[in-house]
């Protein structure tokens, strides 16, 4: 006998007569001889009803008063939903998060799961009932009823069912799969059956997501295949397990981030402590800074361009200001009017000229590129907001997502139950015994000292440019790596990019060429380069993560001088003579989290 755990969002339970249907899709799988827990949101827009409530009678109600509050949507929910599979002559408990003993840190409204017990749930499903759970809440070690942030219903959900040994989690939601991209925003977008832990991170923090990000770090650390379809049918979805759908495939999804702020610090001192004292007091509030490029522009001074929300500009603007002025620095051109455009795809780690059609395809449809991020499976560009939605059907186009790969796997579900393999409850419960579950993990700090940086300070500002740099040393066979682009002004870019230390002369050569023609400042460079990565799960959810790197960096006096984050990664370039002393350094920071 399985075990399965379905669970259904908002939308999803909005009435009464969604919620018997919902009950009716639980009680067929317990037919089929599964074992079934069920994990519901709040019904329709109850919570953004509760909130609205909140900021009436409080303009700054206290997170754990929000929690309490908060919590009570979904405990209407997992009681209606048992009355309901009742009324169907089945036999439903419901269960809040405390009472199923979902353990979570203290910090409300944005909760991380600890450990979860199963005593209970177990013993009422092996008394054969259907088990309601409530989403997204949970109880700290105070007994405070705690929330695990908006949309955290699919997170409770995956980790019960990594915590039962669940063979499938079911998400039921109003879409029917997993996109391309966001069909609401380009209708050409398609359905596709099979997506991987790694791209659907990726793309579930761009936003073009159907999930909570923290789910599919669940799903991938505990190996769990997660299963996204519609509550309205009964079609199949999308499968996200660890295989992409179709190995040879360079991109897989894009995404497009469409309120965003980019802020641009001038002449940042080249000194350890620069990133550390930026960043440390932004994520202190818990503002996600994304795409954050440095780039070494005139000597011992460099330019950082990072993107935050666009909610959050004003408030990062104010915490920054005084750390600008500490460290000597300046705040250049920042814009909120910008959208961030990103493709992903497990493929193109190992697939050359990605990036260049990507910028190509985006010159010509006259969209000038002002920042640019490449890691190992995405690389982002931040356009004019004006722009976003053309540059975003650019991409959809130029990498054929509407049309299904050749090489896609016909049958994904049957391939999964095919080879899946269920532990017992006891191994489960061995393998999880001890564990902080949203803890998180770090596969590896790895040095990579082969590579050169190359460095063109103001590029003009214009479509094209980009594609022009990367074709022309495509050409003759160079082989980039990291990309990174961070905003100088209005007309201007700082552009670098690492090649591989062989191909440093050419690679030089081109670039010098370019300048020439395009009348560029002089080029910049620096032969010997180390590229340090951190890879692990759940490295941009936890945004201490990153500043513990900087923070031990700056502690070893190691300047950084590139870098880039992703999900599943942070790569992060300093002199090459420091190389090995970085590398000690972090792997000394992450000697608890090494997994
Ligand atoms: N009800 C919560 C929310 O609206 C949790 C969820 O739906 O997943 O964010
Ligand atoms: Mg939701």
């Amino acid at each position: 006998m399985a075990l399965i755990v379905q669970k259904f969002g908002g939308t999803s339970v909005a009435d009464s007569e969604k919620i018997l249907s919902a009950a009716r899709k639980a009680i067929r799988a317990h037919q089929n001889g599964d074992q079934v827990v069920v994990v519901v949101s709040a019904m329709g827009k109850n919570t953004d009803h509760l909130i609205a409530l909140a900021h009436e009678v409080n303009e700054h109600p206290s997170a754990r008063e929000m929690d309490m509050l908060l919590a009570t949507g979904e405990q209407v929910s997992v009681a209606l939903m048992a009355m309901a599979i009742a009324s169907l002559g089945y036999k439903a408990v419901s269960l809040t998060g405390a009472q199923i003993g979902i353990h979570t840190d203290s910090s409300h409204t944005k909760a991380r799961i600890r450990s979860i017990s199963t005593e209970r749930v177990r013993k009422l499903l092996d008394e054969g009932n259907i088990v309601i759970a409530a989403g997204f809440q949970g109880i700290d070690e105070n007994y405070d009823i705690t929330t695990l942030g908006r949309g955290g219903s699919d997170t409770t959900a995956v980790a019960l069912a990594a915590v039962l040994g669940a063979e499938t989690c079911e998400i039921y939601t109003d879409v029917d799969g997993v996109y391309t991209t966001d069909p609401r925003v380009l209708p050409e977008a398609r359905l596709t059956r099979q997506v991987s832990y790694d791209e659907m991170l990726e793309l579930a923090s761009l936003g073009a997501s159907v999930m909570h990000n923290r789910s599919i770090e669940f799903g991938k650390k505990f190996n769990v295949p997660i299963h996204v379809r519609s509550s309205f049918s009964d079609r199949l979805g999308s499968l996200i397990v660890a295989e992409p759908e179709a190995p040879d495939q360079a991109v897989s999804g894009a995404a497009l981030t469409k309120n965003e702020a980019r802020i641009s610090l001038l002449d940042v001192p080249d000194v350890p402590q620069a990133c550390f004292q930026i960043f440390a007091p932004v994520a202190a509030e818990k503002i996600t800074v994304d795409m954050i490029v440095q780039n070494p522009a005139t000597d011992g001074l460099s330019n950082l361009s990072f993107t935050v929300p666009r909610d959050e500009y004003e408030q990062t603007l104010a915490i920054i200001r005084p750390r600008i002025e500490e460290l000597g620095a300046r705040l250049g051109d920042c814009s909120d009017s910008v959208s961030k455009v990103s493709v992903v795809g497990l493929g193109m780690a190992h697939q050359v000229g990605v990036a260049k059609r990507m910028f190509r395809c985006l010159a010509n449809a006259g969209i000038d590129i002002q920042m640019i991020t490449t890691s190992e499976i995405k690389i982002s560009v931040l356009v004019d907001r004006s722009q976003a939605l053309q540059a975003l059907r650019s991409v959809h186009e130029e990498f054929s997502l509407d049309k299904r790969p050749e090489t896609a796997i016909t049958n994904p579900f049957e391939h999964l139950k095919a080879n899946r393999q269920v532990s017992s409850p006891a191994e489960v419960i061995s393998r999880l015994r001890g564990i902080d579950m949203e803890a998180i993990t770090i596969h590896g700090v790895t040095l990579d000292d082969t590579q050169s940086r190359l460095t063109l300070p103001r590029l003009p500002n214009r479509a094209g440019v980009a594609a022009k740099v990367f074709e022309s040393l495509a050409e003759q066979g160079v082989f980039v790596d990291m990309i990174l682009q961070s905003w100088f002004n209005a007309d201007s870019s700082d552009l670098s990019f690492t090649v591989p230390r062989s191909q440093y002369p050419l690679a030089r050569e081109i670039a010098e060429k370019l300048a020439d023609e395009l009348g560029l400042l002089a080029i910049k460079g620096k032969e010997l380069i180390a590229k340090l990565a951190v890879s692990g799960i759940g490295l941009r959810s936890h945004t201490g993560m990153a500043i513990g790197m900087f923070e031990a960096l700056m502690q070893a006096q190691i300047p950084i001088e590139m870098l880039n984050t992703s999900e599943v990664r942070v790569n992060l370039i300093v002199d090459g003579s420091l190389g090995r002393a970085a590398l000690n350094c972090l792997q000394q920071r992450f000697r608890s989290e090494l997994s």
